[in-house]
């Protein structure tokens, strides 16, 4: 797994293995009612994204991970540019974090999913027309 094929993958909404097809259905994860819809499998290559009952528990921990990593950046650019009180940076960094909240859990399960799927650019030839990505 390379960096940019996880950042890609993750950040972009598609499927780990062929980089085509979308994980969940619709791009925005502001999108309330639907930001936490995934297709069951990818509309490209047919990778299964459910893979088993439970398998995106792991994705809490990459949230964490995602999250903290978050902290350390802005407490960073805070501590040496903006110094901020503490107080008003920790309002900030809450309001952030419910924020970034839908995107952090699309985010986290993509990948979680790119941990146990490598990209194998053979598949990234659709099956299907191009017009039914979106499904
Ligand atoms: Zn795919």
């Amino acid at each position: 797994m390379k960096l940019w094929e996880l950042l890609y993958s993750s950040f972009g909404n598609r499927c780990p293995r062929c980089h085509k097809g979308k994980v969940f259905k619709t791009d925005n994860p502001y999108d309330l009612k639907n930001f936490d819809k995934m297709n069951t499998e990818c509309p490209c290559c047919g990778e299964v994204f459910e893979k088993e009952t439970g398998y995106y528990y792991g994705a809490m921990y990459v949230s964490y991970a995602w999250m903290a990593g978050w902290f350390i950046v802005t407490f960073t650019i805070n501590s040496y540019f903006i110094e901020a009180e503490l107080l008003n940076y920790l309002i900030f960094f809450f309001v952030s974090v419910l924020i970034l909240s839908p995107m952090t859990f699309r985010v986290s399960r993509i990948t979680w999913l790119n941990f146990f799927v490598k990209y194998d650019p053979e598949k990234s030839k659709c099956i299907k027309p191009q017009q039914d990505l979106n499904q």
